[in-house]
């Protein structure tokens, strides 16, 4: 079976051709990963190929469909596929997709707001088989359950994915999330579950671009960080740090580097906190910039449990393992899932 997975951004589009299966030997791939499947037998999957081209946004609407329909043919040329021989194509969107009018509601990427992206890609390529738009923080999370931490965890502790409880977080130049309950992805009712982003953390604090303030954006994304120590010391000096360089400084043990970690890490367990009230988790994971630096980890899951009523019981946190792959994966893992695609 191949599907191909589409991970959508503001400046880049990349499509990935997936084997899920056995491939015949010798046959090249890109990288494999496997994953567990609802009866909870663990199968492989491939990356045959891949391509990322730019979006060109400023181009307009009507252009992006275009260059992902000649991207999805590319990718089947590239292995002699037919492309009406795909099993499935899925969309992972920056933003929340309505799951009644399967419209993106809500985007950075502006020009995509409005738009039913996939009725849109079917109609221009002509195909029959089902074409899927999920939120990529969504098809994160998915990817990471079924493929990444939740298979660990799995391993771990005999609890299979479709048992698990998973909060998928963002921790880039956004700060977004996607909740699994029993393998699935939990949409809400207009696509908005997961909207992590946009809870409140401090209340009348830092405004935020969606018309209300103290959102926990604005305190746990990549920039916040960075504005929290180049709006203090640092803002005399030309080159201002950026979120690596932090924690290059916070190593070096810079007093306000480490004062700046400290108090995005004391935000995040807080936040943490909350949202483990809320789910009761079996763990978190983290992707996105931030989650590459190892310090995050670092005593988190106990500050978590201070800020919930088991303090004596934390929740795992996980580093990602699927990587930028992530998005494209749970794209195409999203087709499977709503298809029932049997394979
Ligand atoms: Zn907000």
């Amino acid at each position: 079976m191949h599907l191909i997975g589409f991970d959508i951004g503001g400046t880049k589009m990349e499509a990935m051709l997936i084997h899920i299966g056995k491939l015949k030997k010798d046959e090249p791939f890109l990288s494999s990963f496997e994953f567990q499947k609802s009866t909870g037998e663990i199968v492989p999957g491939f990356v045959l190929f891949k391509k990322r081209i730019a979006t060109e946004r400023h181009h307009g609407y009507e252009q992006i469909i275009d260059k992902m329909a000649l991207l999805a043919k590319e990718v089947c040329a590239e292995k002699n596929l037919d492309i009406h021989s795909l099993s499935g194509i899925g969309l992972s969107v920056p933003g929340p997709v309505d799951p009644k009018t399967e419209i993106v509601t809500s985007s950075n990427t502006m020009i995509l707001v409005g738009h039913n992206l996939h009725q849109d890609l079917r109609d221009k390529l002509k195909v029959s088989f089902p074409i899927i738009s999920e939120n990529d923080a969504n098809c994160f999370a998915l990817a990471e359950t079924l493929c990444g931490a939740g298979l660990d965890y799995f391993k771990k502790t005999g609890i299979p994915v479709n048992k698990q409880v998973t909060v998928g977080l963002i921790l880039g130049s956004g700060f977004g999330g996607g909740i699994i309950v029993n393998g699935k992805v939990v949409t809400g009712r207009r696509g908005g579950a997961g909207e992590v982003g946009h809870m409140t953390l401090y209340s009348g604090g830092y405004p935020c671009y969606c018309g209300r303030a103290g959102c926990a954006e604005q305190y746990l994304c990549g920039p916040a960080l960075e504005s929290a120590l180049n709006n203090r010391i640092y803002s005399q000096i030309e080159k201002r740090p950026g979120a690596s360089e932090i924690f290059e400084l916070y190593k070096a043990q810079d007093p306000i580097a480490l004062a700046v970690v400290k108090r995005y890490k004391s935000d995040l367990a807080l936040f943490l906190g909350s949202l483990s009230c809320m789910l009761d988790p079996h763990y978190f994971v983290f992707g996105g910039g931030l989650s590459l630096q190892d310090i995050i980890y670092e005593g988190l899951e106990a500050k978590i449990g201070l800020n919930t009523y088991l303090p004596e019981q934390p929740i795992s946190v996980y580093k990602h393992k699927i990587g930028d792959s992530a998005g494209a994966i749970g794209a195409a893992l999203v087709v499977l899932d709503q298809n029932s695609l049997h394979f």
